[in-house]
């Protein structure tokens, strides 16, 4: 074991190593940008799609990026901001304008007065106190049973610990008398994609949410920020400005480990070509859901035993433009009666043009401020939909598509236009609570490196770009070579 508490984990033995990396999210290109970094000189990265980003997905329309994946950082993302600082030093990190919640198709309110209802309390001051009561209680708890520790995700806890954060999230809170924090958790998680507080495992709420993010909510800043300019130039400028070897098109089809050098066979197919081509390496880094890769990878019982277990959501994206029809008072807001719903309610919308423009109030519920550097009355809003059943099935596309429309329709958007709408699949690969109570997570960090591969990726930490991202610097802080 290394000093931090974290296991001392092999990985490639020789910088003249053949490196396979799959996929070319922000977890693959920045793998590849440390690794070069260290020297290692044969490193290559296949990418199915054809570009690099992943779910760091931006598209620029009528005078802002749009963000179809990424878009916000919280008060603990000092990894994403070193990157950006680095890499794309004249993108701006600004604080988020507030998001409004709908409470029926006319009313506003925030999720700070939901937090503060939720103490049951008349006077606003009793109830901003019993909340500052439970916040100082989570500080206090987390420290009790994590101690201080550098990554995000903490050394595997002993097995007394993990019996108490075992359950769900809300199981959690209750255990510790801390339901109080609950709508927290249920926006940071929730209205994230996250998955519900009754369902998601304790674990992820502790690892993403830790006291610091909580107490973020309280500033003048809300704890959340987004980047004025595209997340997708992050990890595109990470794979220039490192001039990665990128295989882009490449849809890696099936991967066989056999022992000795150049055992790692990776197959690929390159859309609208016939051929199957073959290449060899020394060593294997997977950066896809690994639930995504159980019919693509050789994986051996150990490793399909834990793989298999993940489940995730799915999540669509549509950028539409209509007329502006009813609004709030900020240009993000949460259906709040929808996120609770099955089968891929419409939950929210942001207008990025005037969510990035810091435009909110009348000047957008009134539509009197402009709606694009075009002058156009018409309004351009992501709406997104969170949902379990496959999206690309057929009877499950027409319900996405009719919500949406339905929706549409119900806030008065008139002349709606879809530009662009995005299904992802595999969003929030985790573990449920009975394997995460097994300390899965921990035991994916153990077979690091085994079996001449590393596991990186949301679906072995946590889905943001943070998590991903500090999840590589541990791998290398901890590697031997
Ligand atoms: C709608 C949405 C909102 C989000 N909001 C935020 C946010 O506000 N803040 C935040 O920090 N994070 C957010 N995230 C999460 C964040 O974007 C992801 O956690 C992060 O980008 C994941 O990076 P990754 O490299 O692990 O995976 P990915 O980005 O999924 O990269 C994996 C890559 O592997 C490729 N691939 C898969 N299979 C194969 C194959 N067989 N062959 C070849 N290539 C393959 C894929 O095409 C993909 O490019 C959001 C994500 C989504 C979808």
């Amino acid at each position: 074991m290394v000093s931090m508490g974290y296991p001392a984990i092999s990985g490639p033995k020789s910088l003249n190593d053949r490196i396979a990396i799959v996929g070319a999210g922000i977890g693959g290109v920045h793998m590849a940008s440390l690794l070069k970094e260290r020297g290692f000189k044969n490193i290559k990265i296949f990418e199915q799609r054809q570009e690099v980003g992943g779910k760091a997905y931006s598209r620029f329309y009528r005078g802002v990026w749009n963000e179809f994946g990424a878009l916000f950082l919280s008060d603990i993302y000092d990894q994403v901001a070193k990157l950006v600082e680095r890499y794309t030093p004249r993108l701006k990190i600004v604080s988020k304008a507030p998001s409004s919640v709908s409470v029926n198709d006319n009313e506003f309110t925030t999720w700070g007065n939901l937090l503060i209802q939720n103490t049951g309390e008349t006077s606003p001051q009793a109830a901003s106190r019993r909340i500052q009561d439970a916040v100082a209680r989570y500080d206090r708890i987390h420290r009790c049973l994590f101690g201080n520790y550098s990554f995000e995700l903490m050394p595997r806890p002993t097995p007394k610990v993990l019996q108490q954060i075992q359950g769900t999230v809300q199981d959690f809170l209750h255990r510790h008398d801390l339901m109080l924090l609950a709508p927290i958790f249920r926006t940071f998680l929730t209205a994230n994609g996250y998955g519900y507080i009754n369902e998601t495992a304790a674990i992820y709420g502790l690892v993403w949410l830790p006291p610091v993010a909580v107490k973020g909510v309280f500033t003048p800043e809300n704890g959340f920020w987004v980047l004025l300019g595209a997340f997708q130039s992050i990890v595109t400028e990470i794979a220039r400005q490192n001039k990665l070897h990128i295989h882009l098109g490449a849809n890696v089809n099936g991967i066989q480990r056999l022992p000795g050098p150049g055992g790692i066979h990776i197959t690929y197919s390159t859309k609208g070509h016939p051929n199957i081509y073959t290449e060899h390496f020394d060593f294997l880094i997977l950066s896809p859901a690994m639930n995504s890769l159980l019919d693509i990878v050789n994986f051996n019982v150990k490793e399909r035993s834990i793989f298999s277990r993940l489940t995730n959501a799915n999540y669509i994206l549509t950028l539409v433009e209509s007329d502006i029809g009813r609004r709030g008072n900020d240009p993000q807001v949460y259906y709040n009666d929808a996120i609770e719903q099955p089968t891929y309610p419409v939950y929210a919308g942001i207008n990025f043009y005037h969510a990035k423009n810091n435009i909110s109030g009348d000047d957008h519920r009134l539509g009197i401020r402009e709606n694009g550097p075009d002058g156009r009355p018409q309004e351009t809003v992501m709406y997104y939909q969170y949902g379990y059943e496959n999206p690309w099935a057929k009877d499950i596309d027409v319900i996405i598509q009719s919500k949406l429309a339905s929706t549409l329709k119900r806030l008065d958007k008139r002349n709606p236009r879809v530009l662009e709408q995005i299904k992802w699949g595999y969003y929030f690969p985790r573990f449920p609570p009975r394997e995460a109570d097994r300390g899965y997570l921990w035991d994916v960090l153990d077979m690091q490196g085994q079996f001449n591969t590393w596991y990186i990726g949301s679906s072995v930490c946590f889905e943001s770009m943070e998590s991903v991202i500090e999840y590589n610097n541990l791998i290398m802080r901890i590697m031997k070579i």
